[in-house]
């Protein structure tokens, strides 16, 4: 491997996708989005039941977000009259205008609170909200701040299809907490109260580590057989398929990844059975590495970098490049990788190009149903194998 040729990756300026001052497209996507996403929150306050999760419900105050969604919604109504003013994407300023207004039409930011009756299924509306604009805060700006690849576009190819993603696994955390919490009560006869009760007496920063390396040894294995067993590397294939990393690029999973995905990283914690605490440090901190390893950033860790799976390390786990293929299985730590010999971090070094090394279709359904047609493709490869010696 030493002898491999590693190159920089070139990222050409796209003077068509770029967002630049005073031209309108700044405040036209700002009005849209944000009018978007206050008519998505006023139907939330409309529907609690059906358009809120329950879980989340409990950690914020719903009346102190409407002061939120006050200001959201003037915004998109300030951006939609620039962009009205600055003529180029007027279309975008009325739609952002438009959505601003049925959202206030709908009762807007005043609609009174009360207790909510909750449902076992819901969409995760507030989740998505809370998610988009917390990670746009912190993650964009990150990669405006310290960006590895500078002439990469906020609206990069198949931006769309990866928000499409973000919006699905969000709006679907309920789903997929109730499939978990099924999934966890076929483990019961694993528990141990004795060893629970030795583990929730330990220090809470003790709690998280522990956490930390026994969820990372069933991701990493769970990832690892997502790539080596032959039927299951198609699901897996769609996370794969993406080739521009950025904040939003982590979002992109088929959905079966995502369901077993977070049902198997339930299972250590339940069966550890440690403080509430130590679990919400633990939930925050694979929140954030999550979406923080696949940003546009080269953010400096110094040695932190060989202990945490950083953007670099996780950027080579989605390289196309022959060394890196199969290699970088960890979520939070490069422990896993090193024990197991699959790790591939090339001082110095960032990937010359991402994604597949065979092409998946660029659709959602495309993407959903890639699983079904790889096979029937390998099937169909294997027979006119067989009959064509
Ligand atoms: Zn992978
Ligand atoms: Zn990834």
């Amino acid at each position: 491997m030493s002898e491999y040729q590693y190159q920089e990756r070139q990222v050409p300026r796209d003077r068509h996708s770029e967002f630049r001052l005073g031209e309108g497209k700044i405040s036209g996507y700002a009005s849209v989005f944000l009018g978007g996403m206050s008519l998505l929150a006023v139907l939330a306050y409309l529907y609690p039941s059906y358009l809120t999760t329950t879980e989340l419900r409990q950690l914020y105050d719903a009346e102190y977000l409407q002061n939120i969604l006050k200001y959201g919604m003037y915004f998109a109504l300030f951006f939609g009259a620039v962009t009205f003013y600055l003529k180029k994407f007027r279309m975008m300023g009325f739609s952002g205008m438009a959505l601003t207004g049925t959202a206030f039409l709908l009762g807007g930011y005043t609609i009174p609170v009360g207790p909510v009756e909750a449902k076992r299924l819901s969409l995760g509306v507030d989740w998505m909200i809370l998610a988009f604009l917390g990670s746009v805060a912190l993650f964009v700006t990150l990669e405006k701040l310290i960006p590895k690849y500078k002439n990469q576009v906020i609206l990069r190819k198949e931006w769309g299809l990866d928000l499409f993603y973000f919006c699905f696994n969000h709006l679907a955390i309920s789903a997929i907490l109730i499939f978990a919490n099924y999934h966890i009560g076929h483990f019961d006869w694993a528990i141990s109260e004795r060893a629970q009760d030795s583990i929730s007496n330990i220090p809470i920063f003790i709690q998280f580590a522990l956490i930390i390396v026994c969820a990372d040894f069933v991701l990493y294995w769970e990832h690892r057989l997502y790539h080596e067993v032959q039927f299951l590397w198609p699901i897996h294939a769609v996370h794969h398929s993406v080739e521009t990393m950025d904040w939003l690029a982590g979002s992109r999973g088929h959905f079966l990844q995502v369901f077993s995905e977070r049902a198997m990283v339930m299972v250590p914690l339940y069966l550890l059975g440690v403080e509430e605490s130590a679990l919400n440090l633990y939930v925050a901190f694979a929140a954030l590495q999550a979406v923080l390893v696949h940003c546009n950033t080269k953010l400096p860790f110094g040695p932190l970098k060989y202990i945490f799976v950083t953007p670099q390390f996780h950027h080579w786990h989605h390289s196309s490049e022959k060394p890196a293929i199969d290699t970088n299985y960890s979520a939070h730590t490069l422990l896993f990788d090193w024990l197991f010999r699959t790790l591939h971090f090339p001082k110095g070094h960032w990937p010359a190009a991402y994604g597949t090394t065979k092409k998946l279709p660029q659709s959602y359904l495309g993407q959903m149903f890639y699983p079904i047609t790889a096979l029937l493709d390998q099937r169909k490869t294997t027979s006119s194998r067989s009959e064509n010696p």
